[in-house]
């Protein structure tokens, strides 16, 4: 049998050894698998450590279905809002209430509006063509017939993609002059995200779902199937070389692993700084990457808050989209933090904080409205979170002053929050904490804390091709993951594992 290292226990090196044959090691350097798909219990308040919701795309159910796993699923209704004005989304049909909420905000835009408007409902149209099949590669070959008519549909859709492939800030600049209007569209993305993407979460919103007993039961059932089926996990051990000669990694103790084949579902940086290679093709390659930007990252504010869930659930979903001022961040994010990053002094960016939050566009999630057994009866806890650069963070890390900049962070997140949607928020918090770009860093061993991997405001250094995703220009090692291919996420991060697999069946 052939052995197979697979280097990372998110949900990409998990699917890579479900899916993976031979003699399959998963090696990890955290205490348990799952890396940014996570839930943990603090005082009996159940919180999620990376994302809030997960979005099947067409992907997760039928991943499962493939193993014969089932989760316990629940429902993950989202709210938008701005200011006063708050819509609920079940179904793409809330496109209209979105179209209201926009005019109302911004009456002298009604006209672009409704233009705009006719678009996004034409990007969820093919947003759901490609996701409300199953993925191709998670169908069996008897099954390969039935896309023959999807295939001609889908086709259209890559085209329209293609052509929309352009930042969105700058697509929206087609529909607005006003630009607190763009920003409000835009804001809760990653920089210059794709228009595509952006203009078509109304279905996205839709296709979301939570489980029950958080998120990172989805994992746990993933490591459970992988340890009676597949393999060995190594917990609390951590790669810190690869000698590809050799074919053997190393671990923090100095411990040797040896494979046939390398899957390094992890950071891709990493991987191309431990290599010594002197191939062209690899020189070439590893300066591309070392120097690819990876995306934003998030700060997350947790409460606990000694309110019952019913008080939350009369304002929102549990899982809402809310920015407290239609304005929005203009330069504040941009220009701004990049001056700050390069010569802002502690005032300037004390000063900056409270600017920043309060233009934001909150992601918060409330499990407890998701799942009631997520928080003690009568109390919530609530995940609060922004988009925020590693480098804005780095800066005051270094400068020594981190403690107090989260503490600064968090106090704008209450006060903001405060004085608009939750009045009482303030005087009934419990307990408090919060994770940074850093702490993300930290504890998934990912590049500037990046959660998707590379961002969208240069262009990635790796080759976007599906086909290709898993390969790297190192002899016996494939690549899955949020590195593999952009834009990421976890659907996407199942989808490279899954390639990354195909190299361990003898196939390729
Ligand atoms: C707050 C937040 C919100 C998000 N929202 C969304 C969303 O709405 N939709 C979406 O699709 N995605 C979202 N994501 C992103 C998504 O969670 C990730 O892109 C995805 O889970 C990445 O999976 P992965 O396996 O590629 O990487 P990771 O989850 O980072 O897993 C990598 C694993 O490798 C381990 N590791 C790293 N280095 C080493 C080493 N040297 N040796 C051994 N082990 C190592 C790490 O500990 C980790 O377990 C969000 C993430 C966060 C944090």
């Amino acid at each position: 049998m052939k052995k197979v290292v697979i280097v990372g226990g998110g949900i990409s090196g998990l699917t890579a050894g479900c899916f993976s044959q031979g003699d399959i090691t998963i090696i990890e350097k955290n205490e348990k698998c799952g890396g940014l798909v996570n839930s943990f219990v603090k005082d009996g308040f159940r919180f999620e450590g990376g994302v809030r919701a997960l979005l099947n795309s067409g992907i997760i159910f039928p991943m499962l279905e493939k193993l014969n796993l089932a989760l316990d699923v629940l429902p993950n209704y989202v709210s938008v809002g701005v200011e006063d004005k708050i819509i609920d989304v079940k179904s793409k049909e809330n496109i209209k209430d979105y179209e209201i909420m926009l005019k109302s905000l911004y009456p002298e835009n009604t006209n672009e509006i409704s233009n705009f408007i006719k678009v996004v409902k034409k990007m969820v149209d093919y947003i759901e063509i490609l996701y409300s099949v199953k993925n191709p590669l998670f169908a069996d070959k008897s099954e390969y017939f039935k896309y023959l008519p999807w295939i001609l549909k889908a086709l259209k859709v890559f085209m329209a993609m293609k052509n929309m492939n352009i930042p969105v800030e700058k697509y929206l600049k087609k529909f607005f002059e006003n630009n607190s209007l763009i920003d409000i569209i835009s804001q809760h993305f990653f920089k210059n995200i794709p228009a595509f993407y952006a203009l078509s979460y109304f279905y996205i919103y839709t296709d979301y779902f939570y489980l029950k007993g958080g998120l990172g039961t989805f994992p746990k059932k993933l490591e459970e199937y992988f340890l009676k089926e597949k393999g060995e996990i190594l917990y609390n051990t951590k790669v810190v070389s690869v000698d590809v000669e050799k074919k053997v990694v190393l671990d923090q103790n100095g411990k040797k692993y040896p494979y046939d084949i390398l899957i390094w579902a992890a950071d891709l940086k990493e991987l191309y700084k431990m290599v010594n290679l002197t191939s062209r093709k690899f020189l070439k390659e590893k300066e591309k990457i070392l120097n690819g930007k990876p995306a934003e990252s998030v700060y997350t504010l947790y409460l606990a808050v000694d309110v019952p869930p019913e008080e939350f659930k009369r304002i929102s979903h549990g899982h809402f989209f809310y920015a407290p001022c239609k304005k929005g961040l203009g330069d504040i994010h941009r220009k701004e933090i990049k001056n700050l990053i390069s010569y802002g002094t502690k005032k300037d960016i004390l000063n900056w904080i409270k600017r920043f939050v309060k233009y934001n566009t909150f992601e918060i999630s409330i499990p407890v409205l998701k799942d009631e057994t997520a928080a003690p009866k009568g109390k919530t806890g609530v995940i609060v979170s922004v988009l925020l650069d590693y480098e804005i963070v780095k800066k005051v890390y270094d400068e020594g002053w981190y403690e107090e900049f989260k503490e600064k962070m968090d106090e704008a997140f209450i006060d903001v929050l405060s004085d608009s949607i939750y009045p009482f928020l303030k005087n009934n918090i419990l307990f408090k904490f919060s994770s940074s770009p850093i702490s993300i860093q930290n504890y998934a061993n990912t590049s500037d804390g990046s959660i998707i991997g590379w961002g969208f405001e240069e262009k990635a250094p790796i080759k976007n091709n599906f086909q290709k995703a898993a390969l790297t220009s190192i002899p016996h090692v494939y690549k899955a993951g949020k590195w593999a291919y952009t834009p990421s996420g976890v659907p996407m991060a199942i989808l490279t594992g899954k390639i990354a697999s195909k190299y361990t069946w003898g196939v390729y």
